[in-house]
């Protein structure tokens, strides 16, 4: 079959090589893809977020399969134009991504489903909002409800630092998406990410992750798209994973049935755990990136049997083959991500570094010059190995690591250590 893939990040090359593996893929085409999708698959320039032109391009391709990366595509409906014109697809409706592009559509649900996540309280009012911390106290969190790249959270361990969030949100600092707050109890714990097949009635997990958001070793400095994951996650046990399957994912997933949005596509939990119990986080529509590199990873070429599966309704008969092992990747940045940086830069070493299902260097943002491998954005590079353990994973990362010549370049020493 042929088959298309939305995005151009490191997700979306994992996707790619998953995918290119299994034999019932014939022609692979990426829009925009990156120059390591380009050495596997054919890259094409098209308005990802324009389902009638995504429709197009499927019909003048012969594409049967589209496989969607990112949320903004689904959030615009293109799932939704292109199940009208009668082509498979991977990924929700706008309707059902509604569970990433709104906080307080998520907690709308999981309050009709009773399932387990932090108490809060909805305002478009800045005033009625400063009124609602004051009373709360510190520390609490405050959220744009729409999307903002991660960037509309505040977790405010001081009373005035959730004021002052509140007036930046209010004062437009988000756009649209900041139009309505939710203030939210604040939940300790640790954090990983569940990750689970829906075709709107059956739910299939996929696998479990950790990420580390901050740039800085130890976790530290400023927030980034994520700087390195694992999986497994050990923290999110197998018991743990029933419980947030049994008290949050089926019945949120059951709750959008009846609202008559079901959930087709990968649904990614966000879940805070302690004393053994998972609550809600968040939910996001996709797979995460870097969490996908670690899963594909892990899955290798059955991904494709499984996204089939669920694009097609039959992930009731479906099966995840589970091999024992462990997957890591380390993300390299640009020398100042993730504030500015510099674009351009010369990556050398990258050709003798092996690639098989143990090793693999995903890209996220690089281009292609005259043959060589240039950096064109913050995160560059997804470093992801598979070991039988987690700590052989992380050595043959950091072994492939050492070997890439990027001097402006840098990663952190440190992921995985919770796990190690
Ligand atoms: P992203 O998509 O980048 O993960 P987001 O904008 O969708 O972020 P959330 O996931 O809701 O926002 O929140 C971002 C982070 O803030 C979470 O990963 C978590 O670390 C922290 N956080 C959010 N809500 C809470 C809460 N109620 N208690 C404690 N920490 C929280």
């Amino acid at each position: 079959m042929n088959i298309l893939i939305l995005g151009g990040g490191g997700r979306e090359h994992a996707l790619a090589w998953a995918i290119k593996q299994n034999p019932k893929c014939d022609k692979l085409i990426a829009a925009p893809g990156n120059a390591g999708i380009a050495a596997i698959a054919e890259c094409a320039t098209i308005d990802a977020e324009d389902g009638a032109a995504v429709v197009t391009f499927c019909e003048d391709n012969a594409i049967d399969f589209v496989v969607i990366g990112p949320e903004a595509p689904l959030a615009a409906g293109v799932a939704d134009a292109l199940r009208a014109a009668g082509i498979l697809c991977f990924g929700p409706s706008a309707a059902a991504a509604r569970l990433e592009a709104s906080k307080a559509f998520t907690k709308e649900i999981c309050d009709a489903a009773n399932a387990p996540t932090a108490g809060y309280a909805r305002f478009d009012d800045l005033e009625a909002a400063k009124a609602h911390v004051r009373e709360q106290g510190a520390p609490i969190v405050v959220k744009a409800d729409g999307l903002a790249a991660g960037k509309g959270v505040i977790v405010a361990m001081t009373l005035d630092e959730a004021l002052a969030g509140l007036d930046e949100i209010f004062g437009g600092a988000f756009g649209d998406a900041g139009a309505e707050v939710v203030i939210e109890e604040f939940m300790e714990g640790e954090e990983a990410s569940f990750f689970v097949l829906v075709d709107g009635e059956t739910c299939l997990p996929i696998g479990t992750a950790q990420d580390h958001k901050r740039v800085g070793e130890g976790d530290t400095g400023p927030n980034t798209g994520g700087m390195g994951a694992y999986s497994p996650a050990p923290v999110l046990t197998d018991a743990i994973a029933q419980q947030a399957l049994d008290e949050i994912v089926r019945p949120t997933m059951a709750e959008m049935v009846k609202r008559g949005a079901p959930y087709q596509g990968v649904l990614y939990a966000g879940l805070m755990i302690k004393d053994g119990h998972a609550r809600l986080v968040e939910y996001n529509v996709r797979f995460g990136d870097p969490e996908c590199q670690v899963l594909m990873m892990r899955l290798g070429a059955q991904a494709l049997d499984l996204m089939l599966a669920c694009a097609e309704g039959r992930l009731s008969e479906a099966r995840v083959n589970w091999a024992a092992d462990h997957a890591m990747t380390v993300v390299m940045a640009a020398e100042g991500y993730p504030g500015a940086y510099r674009k351009g830069t010369g990556i050398r070493g990258l050709d003798a570094l092996p690639e098989d299902s143990f090793n693999m260097v995903f890209h996220a943002g690089t281009k292609e010059d005259h043959g060589q491998i240039l950096a064109n954005g913050g995160r560059v590079l997804n470093v992801t190995a598979r070991g039988a353990t987690l700590a052989e994973a992380h050595q043959r990362a950091y072994a492939m690591v050492d070997a890439i010549d990027w001097p402006e370049g840098f990663c952190r020493r440190d992921i995985g250590w919770r796990a190690l």
